[in-house]
């Protein structure tokens, strides 16, 4: 008998899954899936422990299901790429494996480790990868030239024009292949311990229910409500999307279901929200085309030259909720206790750092990566130097978010700031936003901090000092 094996990456789900229906494909075969966890490369990209806790809990659902199904799932940790790809050589061989099937990873170390494997593999057994987490496969979308897109609008007019030319249908889960067998459970693995948050419950069941509720009841009114993070306006599908739980084509498919005439009308909150899975897939297509983004390079160049505030003291109040700015003190708790911020807030945020702080990017694209449950390389980068104006669809520099302003459009009553900042629960709704001025006005102390900076001459600093980078360019 043959002996087909699926590897488990990015991909913690049976339904619509390209590589496990490409295993299941021969009736005849024994069908085994092995996932690999690799602390050390974890620790390397920050990893937020609770987002390793979250494919934990998620691999225990996929592993239930496959019993279910009569297919066994191993589950191996290794220190790092090498050791797994050491590890899945001898697997391979010890179980007499003809074919290996996976869905393809995008970051460069995942791509360099996948070539080893093949390598490794070649005469012994067969490598089958899959374009699984995108709509499109990147390089499917390109200029006339035949290059990829630097700029979000073209790129999102041609890919739905390519989006309405594919087959992005979604697949069936595998049919039971045998009897049900033992459940033989998967160990914790050797990271630092954390939940994922009650927030998120496990598995694509619960994924696939939220998806269909969105879809059905809030997608219309995602245009008129998704900036204002007091109001549950956007998905909170980014956990599930992240490690693989629900796919794109998932969210695609749902979304055409209750809303088939999404592509014509641009006005939509289908639309919008259609157009933020395009972000996805437009950051992992740019991350493939220019490699140099996954190792942290800015992809406008002279921003390298810019000399940044090495302050430990102001990264660390920014870190934690205490520059004294109610908006980007509020985010950045919520992100700190749920491993979650609201879109609207991580460009704030971002913002913040950058250009009121004059804080390297990289420092915060490293935070947010140690604390995310849904941690991305591909769509945090892109956020962070969107936000720095460092990236390719960047703001231009000079366009600096007035944190103060940003609070006032957003938040407009507090709701979100008082959630997270219970010091400020007496400052009524006009002074929310300069908390101080009114304690001032009313003879009243704060237990909450001054700011950290004055905007304005933050603003003017961040500006002098991108335009000295930039003078030698
Ligand atoms: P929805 O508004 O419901 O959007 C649906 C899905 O589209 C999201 O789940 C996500 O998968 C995708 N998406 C939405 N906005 C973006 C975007 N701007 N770029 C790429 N994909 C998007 N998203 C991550 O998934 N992981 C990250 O590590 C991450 N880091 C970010 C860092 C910064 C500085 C910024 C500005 C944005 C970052 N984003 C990241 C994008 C975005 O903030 C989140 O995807 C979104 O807030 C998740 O909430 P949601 O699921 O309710 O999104």
């Amino acid at each position: 008998m043959i002996t087909h094996l699926v590897w488990l990456r990015n991909d913690l789900r049976i339904t619509d899954n390209k590589a496990l229906h490409a295993a299941c494909s021969n009736p005849d075969a024994r069908v085994l899936a092995v996932f690999i966890a690799t602390p050390q490369q974890w620790k390397r990209h920050h990893m937020a422990p609770r987002q390793a806790a979250f494919i934990h809990a998620n691999l225990l659902e996929v592993q239930r299901a496959l019993a279910e199904r009569g297919i066994e799932l191993v589950s191996q940790e290794c220190s790092d790429f090498p050791a797994a790809v050491n590890w899945l050589v001898s697997f391979c061989r010890q179980q007499q494996v003809s074919a290996l099937f996976y869905n393809r990873q995008y970051e460069i170390n995942e791509r360099r480790r996948d070539e080893q494997l093949e390598q490794a593999l070649t005469g012994m057994t067969t490598c089958h990868g899959f374009d699984d987490g995108l709509l499109l496969p990147p390089g499917d979308v390109k200029t006339g030239s035949g290059e990829m897109y630097k700029v979000y609008t073209p790129f999102r007019r041609a890919f739905i024009q390519r989006l309405t030319e594919s087959d992005v249908t979604s697949l069936p889960p595998p049919r039971p292949r045998g009897k049900v067998i033992a459940n033989a459970g998967v160990g914790a693995f050797n990271y630092p311990p954390a939940e994922a948050g009650a927030a998120y419950p496990a598995g694509e069941e619960a994924a696939l229910r939220r998806l269909r509720a969105f879809c059905r009841e809030q997608v219309a009114d995602y245009l008129k409500l998704r900036d204002f993070p007091a109001i549950a306006g956007t998905s909170n599908l980014s956990p599930y999307l992240a490690i693989g739980v629900l796919s794109p084509r998932q969210c695609f498919n749902r979304l055409r279901a209750e809303c088939p005439r999404v592509l014509e009308e641009p006005q939509s909150g289908a639309f919008a929200w259609l157009n933020e899975l395009i972000w996805r897939e437009f950051y992992r297509h740019l991350m493939v085309a220019h490699p140099a983004l996954c190792m942290q390079r800015p992809f406008i160049a002279w921003t390298d030259r810019i000399r940044w505030n090495r302050s430990e003291t102001d990264l660390q109040a920014w870190q934690q909720g205490c520059t004294g700015y109610p908006i980007v003190d509020a985010a950045m708790r919520q992100l700190n206790h749920t491993g979650w911020m609201h879109n609207r807030l991580r460009m704030i945020c971002a913002s913040f750092l950058v250009k009121d702080l004059l804080i390297d990017w990289r420092a915060g694209e490293r935070y947010f990566m140690s604390q995310l449950l849904d941690g991305d390389l591909a769509a945090n980068n892109g956020g962070w130097q969107w936000a720095a104006s460092t990236g390719t669809d960047a703001v231009p520099y000079f366009r600096i978010f007035n944190p103060t302003t940003q609070g006032e459009r957003f938040d407009p009553q507090g709701h979100f700031i008082r959630r997270w900042l219970p010091e400020l629960a007496e400052v009524p709704d006009k002074d929310i936003h300069q908390p101080h001025r009114w304690a001032q006005k009313e003879g009243r102390e704060l237990d909450y901090p001054l700011p950290i900076v004055d905007h304005r001459q933050a603003r003017l600093d961040t500006l002098a000092a991108f335009e000295a980078a930039r003078r030698f360019d």
